[in-house]
């Protein structure tokens, strides 16, 4: 089989080198031509783990290929996916301009029939703006060349991308004829060993279902920061009640961890999305608007708790920061909570020395000179006032501590993630601001 994927960002870049590692021919095309000659040369232009060898190897197998021009991209496929951004727009919906505009490309050079699905996250019925706007080039065209849309959100992780697409909890599909179906179950056979479930469902069903399984993620960490925040004014330790609630199967222990805050490039703009779709349909989502509130309060609380320690005049403090990424293993800094705390402790006169393993660059180009870069975690902490640990790299779990107390200026660290144990930090010497466990600190 042949495939098109359009777009060669996170989603589009894993699943066109996944498909082409089940032996599908597959041509990834971007608009952007930098990132295309970097892959050409089997430079992968982001973070993932695995995801170099893998398309290196399919580089070297000629399975996968790259290229600026969708019309050759498209020619002689059976499928194309398209996988380009849906960024919030300024009233908070998903903007669909990128989606829409392939669908037009697409409708103005396909030659025969095609599956176009919408791999990208988008609002219910937007599969039928792809379908209507392919259907209308063909038309200004003068053509009649038959194709089916489908919907198939993906639900892969950052960080875990490439694992997650080859042993996916579950494949969504949305269709709206056998013949599409047909296609998609030929190229998802090679994912289902293992019992990888494939569920075909009507379109709108499947665009529904991502909105709402990122919003019911959303919701459990903006729930459990919450709870962490009254555990600190009730004297308990959230540690303590993860643990006691996590072991009931109905709720869980996965994402029922408290931090800073959800970010990324998908929780906050697919939330946002969805309650603006509900808002059009004179639905108010309130509990989704009550997770957004919570979020952006909780990314300001390690700030709140600094002016708690030093008061409002940061004015030549110095502070280290530990991790820039939304999350560990990327190097994504989109809505990060770095960025607000940042933010907000530049405005009160501070200085900020940051070190995160692999968004360097990236926080580099966001932030530029605003922020100090440190060569290594060590670096970070000379002569700082606190150290600030934002992101859970697996690297920050055990520092050296007595090499941080000789370095800082003041042994005081505020942590975001809960990575270090209390009693601990206490005998070692340090001031230790965690979240929800007032019944330490
Ligand atoms: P991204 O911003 O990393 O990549 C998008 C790519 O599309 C860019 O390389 C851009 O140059 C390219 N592009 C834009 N217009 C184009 C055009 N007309 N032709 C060809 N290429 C074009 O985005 P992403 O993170 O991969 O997300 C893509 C979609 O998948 C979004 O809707 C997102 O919500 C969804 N999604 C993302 C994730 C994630 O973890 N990143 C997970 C699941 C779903």
């Amino acid at each position: 089989m042949n495939i098109a994927v359009i777009g060669t960002g996170y989603v589009g870049l894993v699943t066109g080198t996944c498909f082409a590692e089940t032996g599908i021919n597959v041509t990834c095309v971007d608009i952007d031509k930098k990132k295309v000659d970097m892959l050409r040369n089997g430079e992968v232009p982001i973070y993932e783990p695995g995801l170099d060898a893998l398309l290196e190897r399919n580089i070297d197998k000629g399975r996968i290929s790259f290229t600026t021009s969708l019309q050759k991209a498209i020619k002689d496929c059976d499928a194309v996916f398209i996988a380009v951004g849906t960024p919030p727009d300024e009233d908070g919906s998903a903007d669909l301009k990128y989606v829409l505009g392939v669908a037009r490309e697409i409708g103005q050079h396909m030659e025969d029939y095609k599956v176009i699905i919408t791999k990208s996250t988008v609002p219910v019925g937007t599969s039928f703006k792809v379908k209507a706007a392919v259907e209308e080039e063909l038309v200004s065209r003068g053509v009649r060349i038959p194709f089916d849309v489908a919907s198939n959100p993906e639900f892969l992780k950052e960080g875990s991308a490439v694992d997650d697409f080859l042993k996916p909890d579950r494949i969504v599909v949305g269709i709206e004829s056998k013949r599409a179906e047909k296609v998609m179950n030929r190229l998802y056979k090679p994912f289902l060993m293992n019992g990888h479930p494939l569920l075909f469902m009507d379109i709108f069903s499947s665009e529904m279902t991502k909105y709402a399984a990122n919003s019911m993620l959303a919701t459990k960490i903006s729930f459990m920061n919450d709870i962490a925040n009254l555990c600190e004014l009730v004297g308990a330790n959230v540690d303590l009640v993860r643990k006691g609630i996590g072991s009931d199967t109905r709720i869980g222990n996965k994402f029922i961890y408290p931090g800073t805050g959800y970010g990324g490039s998908c929780f906050p703009k697919d939330v946002q999305a969805l309650v603006r779709t509900a808002d059009e349909y004179g639905h108010s989502l309130e509990v989704l608007k009550a997770v957004e509130a919570v979020n952006y309060r909780q990314k300001t609380t390690l700030v709140e708790k600094i002016k708690k320690h030093f008061g409002e005049n940061l004015k030549g403090k110095q502070f280290g920061m530990w991790g820039l990424a939304f999350k560990p293993k990327t190097d994504d800094m989109r809505e990060a909570p770095s960025l607000v705390i940042i933010e907000q402790l530049k405005a009160m006169g501070a200085n900020i020395r940051a070190y995160d393993p692999v968004a360097m660059e990236e926080a580099e180009r966001i932030l530029g000179n605003s922020i100090e870069y440190a060569k290594d975690e060590y670096d970070v902490a000379i002569d700082a006032d606190a150290l600030i640990v934002v992101t859970e790299w697996s690297e920050f779990r055990m520092p050296n501590f007595r090499i941080l107390q000789k370095l800082m200026n003041e042994q005081t660290i505020f942590d975001g993630r809960n990575v270090y144990d209390p009693e601990e930090m206490e005998e070692i010497g340090f001031n230790y601001y965690s979240i929800g466990r007032a019944a330490i600190k």
